[in-house]
């Protein structure tokens, strides 16, 4: 019987995880991790289960099916829902044959869930895929302990105002980089596009970038980055919040966002900014329907947030410029220079759902006249 806490417990336990993971990998079974979307339609669960070896294409990956009344899908009663497997990602935990394998949730009729916004999103995207839409997200976070409060803030009062976080180095101003440089890794190491990552402007606050990604693979590949980060940030024994104005932070300071960057073959082609100009039209006719699927609670996060001050537009109004952080589209400053390119979408909020989202600019571009 022990004694010694959770805390305490954590570093010894890194080194037993070492000396078991270090193991050399087994020959030719698989651990195949099955990820989904549960019923809140921003956290995320997983299982795993033996292959007898890696299948070799995503349809060798049998459907599975797991208790939906836990996990807030289904009713006691009649709760086996299915997971679909649609994409597969080298496992950095477990090094190896083990495979991270993300899965749609359909019901017993094996229709799509509640919370289940591939489907809807996959349909858009084949029926625009001639246009090769090219997507990036800027995927915005809070780095917080157990209790939910933001790493190197006092437990008492307030951090110094903002102003020295952004992308800052030092013990005093860059809180969890070792969480932000094993994330990192770990998604090279998953064949995920991670473009980048930066330090935020609220202190504990970072950012990290995945794209550019063709269609579909946006939204999977953005939901496995939160994945990894979160099994990495429990790794370290903290949590990571993509609420994008957490209470604590409701004073001076920056919420968080899923900036999302979009571009066809025609945007990025020598004068594509003619096409980026007349996507404006389609943006701004949707704009009130588009904040109702920029974040899983029918627009109300992101009110906290998009309130015009710390670099974001209104909620209400429609705006789009060259190189201003104070609107809904922002044109890159570069984008204007070369007179092709892509356009930003600033608008969806940091715990968005991707599928949604990058459905939703796609639509509005392409398919709304
Ligand atoms: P910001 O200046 O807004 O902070 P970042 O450097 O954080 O921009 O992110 C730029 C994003 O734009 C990346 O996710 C990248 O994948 C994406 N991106 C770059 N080129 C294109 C393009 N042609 N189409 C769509 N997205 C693009
Ligand atoms: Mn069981
Ligand atoms: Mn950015
Ligand atoms: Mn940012
Ligand atoms: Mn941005």
């Amino acid at each position: 019987m022990t004694h010694l806490n959770y805390e305490t417990r954590l570093p010894l336990g890194q080194a037993v995880i070492d000396q078991f993971l270090g193991l050399k990998p087994h020959p030719t079974k698989c651990q195949a991790t099955y990820v989904w979307i549960d019923g809140t339609g921003e956290n995320l669960r997983s299982k795993t289960r033996t292959m007898e070896k890696v299948p070799k294409k995503i349809d060798d990956y049998p459907i599975w099916n797991y208790d939906g009344s836990s996990t807030g899908q289904a009713q006691g009663k009649n709760s086996d829902r299915y997971l679909r497997p649609v994409a597969s990602y080298p496992d950095p935990f477990l090094g190896g044959n083990a495979r991270l394998v993300l899965c749609d949730t359909l019901d017993h009729e094996m229709q799509p869930t509640a919370t289940n916004h591939r489907q809807a999103c996959a349909e858009v995207m084949n029926e625009i895929r001639d246009t090769k839409p090219w997507f990036g997200m800027e995927q915005e976070y809070l780095l917080v302990d157990r209790d939910g409060h933001p790493l190197g803030w006092p437990k008492h009062g307030f951090p110094a105002p903002q102003g020295k976080y952004y992308c800052s180095v030092g013990a005093d101003r860059a809180f969890g980089r070792e969480v932000v440089e094993t994330h990192y890794r770990a998604c090279l190491h998953a064949g995920i596009n991670i473009f980048g990552t930066n330090g935020e402007v609220t202190p504990g606050q970072w950012e990290y970038q995945i794209g550019t990604c063709e269609g579909i693979d946006m939204g999977d590949q953005l939901w496995m980055a939160r994945y990894i980060m979160n099994r990495v940030a429990e790794q370290f024994g903290i949590c990571v919040s993509i609420d994008p104005k957490p209470s604590i932070t409701m004073g001076d300071w920056n919420g968080a966002g899923c900036h999302t960057n979009f571009s066809t073959a025609e945007m990025r082609a020598p004068g594509g900014i003619a096409a980026i100009e007349a996507a404006m039209d389609g943006l701004k006719k949707t704009h009130h329907a588009a904040m109702k699927v920029y974040d899983p609670h029918g627009g109300q996060d992101n009110l906290k947030r998009l309130t015009g001050r710390h670099e974001t537009s209104s909620a209400d109004n429609f705006s789009w410029g060259v190189a201003n952080r104070g609107c809904s589209i922002r044109i890159p400053r570069q984008v204007a220079a070369e007179k092709k390119g892509y356009l930003e979408d600033r608008r969806p909020s940091s715990n968005c759902d991707p599928y949604q989202v990058t459905a939703m600019v796609a639509a509005s571009i392409l398919l709304e006249n």
